[in-house]
């Protein structure tokens, strides 16, 4: 079968088999690939904009138990020099800054630490929440899997608890491609494939959502890909957990364990598109304009993208790999602008919020 057969069929809003996307990725059609996808954003989400968020990234801490050959950010738990846990102060100052800027979300990520209890945890949260009164959108799906094997309690009463101390949704950070051949590969200690489907699942038996993440261009085959995107599509029908789904490719260091070819733009647009195609079921899909840089965020918006993501105010995770994409809120109101949509700014459920204008935030990394 022809692309343009498969494409058409996405379009009318038939639903993609494995194969179908076996058979897109084969294809080195950009064009078309895109706007196909475009032609699905459009039809999920006809106005003429795109939304963005204004968040904070607040790692609390870097302390990690797991081992990825892929990141830059975390310090083993007994490297007393480059390992942290936040004091309450600096949280509050951090938080402070990005609610002065009009922002009301923190993207709250750490490692998984080897000693720190669930109550500390709670007391974080219903910390941050009782002072701030801001929106957490926190712990991905393998922290609190760490959270679940320290504690011996089952998911659903470890969520629930977090949910009562303050958080509100759940990244889908660490998801990497869920395959645990591949995770195996490039991870230890951390969760497999149905253990994080298995934190998304109980978020959403707990009455949370959460996002979707897949991080490619690494050790992971075509197929590889697929599949991931497969697991996701699955839980999506089941539960309609994801919000989001947002990916972006690896970003190779000479300082990372894990060296392999480069990805470039072209690969990030092409999987971007594709995965557009194929979940059909997922509403919106992020720009990765930290790992691709703002002018291919804003390509983006045309192969399946309605959203830029967060202003990223501090960014660590990523930058700690060597990237250095940074953006404030003026500049993606104007990438989204010049290439011809309206901004918006949302909240994490994609509603329309319309903080006063303050002035512009000051990206770091
Ligand atoms: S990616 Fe997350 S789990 Fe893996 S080493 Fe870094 S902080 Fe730890």
């Amino acid at each position: 079968m022809s692309i343009h057969t498969i494409l058409e069929r996405a379009v009318r809003g038939e639903r993609l088999s494995d194969d179908d996307a076996l058979a897109l990725f084969q294809s080195n059609d950009l064009t078309a690939l895109g706007a196909a996808a475009h032609e699905v954003r459009m039809r999920l989400h006809p106005e003429p904009k795109v939304t963005y968020i204004l968040e904070r990234n607040v790692n609390y801490s870097n302390i990690c138990a797991a081992d990825c050959d892929f990141c830059g950010f975390y310090a083993k738990p007994w490297d007393k020099q480059r390992g942290y846990v936040l004091p309450r102060e600096v949280l509050d100052q951090k938080i402070a800054e990005l609610t002065a800027l009009g922002g009301r979300q923190i993207l709250l990520q750490g490692g998984l630490h080897p000693t720190l209890k669930l109550e500390w945890y709670e007391d974080m949260l219903r910390h941050m929440k009782e002072r701030h009164g801001i929106h957490i959108h926190g712990f991905s799906p393998p922290e609190i899997w760490w959270f679940h094997r320290i504690t011996k309690k089952p998911l659903t009463e470890v969520i629930a608890r977090l949910h009562d101390a303050g958080l509100d949704s759940i990244p889908g950070g660490g998801g990497e491609i869920l395959v645990d051949r591949v995770r195996k590969q490039i991870t230890r200690n951390k969760s497999l494939t149905d253990e994080w489907l298995a934190v998304m699942r109980a978020a959403h038996e707990v009455g949370l959502r959460g996002t979707a993440t897949m991080m490619f261009g690494h050790v992971e085959t075509i197929a590889d890909r697929v599949e991931h995107l497969r697991r996701l599509r699955e839980l999506q029908d089941e539960t309609g957990v994801f919000t989001a789904f947002i990916c972006w490719t690896y970003q190779k260091s000479p300082d990372l364990p894990l060296q392999c070819p480069t990805v470039g733009s072209h690969e990030y647009l092409k999987t971007t598109a594709i995965a557009r195609l194929y979940l059909d079921n997922i509403p919106h899909f992020q720009s990765s304009w930290v790992t691709q840089g703002g002018k291919v965020g804003q390509i983006s918006l045309y192969y399946g993208c309605d959203d830029m993501g967060s202003t990223m105010m501090e960014e660590n995770v990523v930058s700690a790999a060597g990237t250095v994409f940074s953006l404030n809120d003026q500049e993606i109101e104007r990438l989204i602008t010049d290439a011809g949509f309206r901004p918006q700014r949302r909240n994490f459920f994609y509603d329309p919020t319309d903080e006063p204008r303050r002035p512009s935030l000051t990206a770091a990394a």
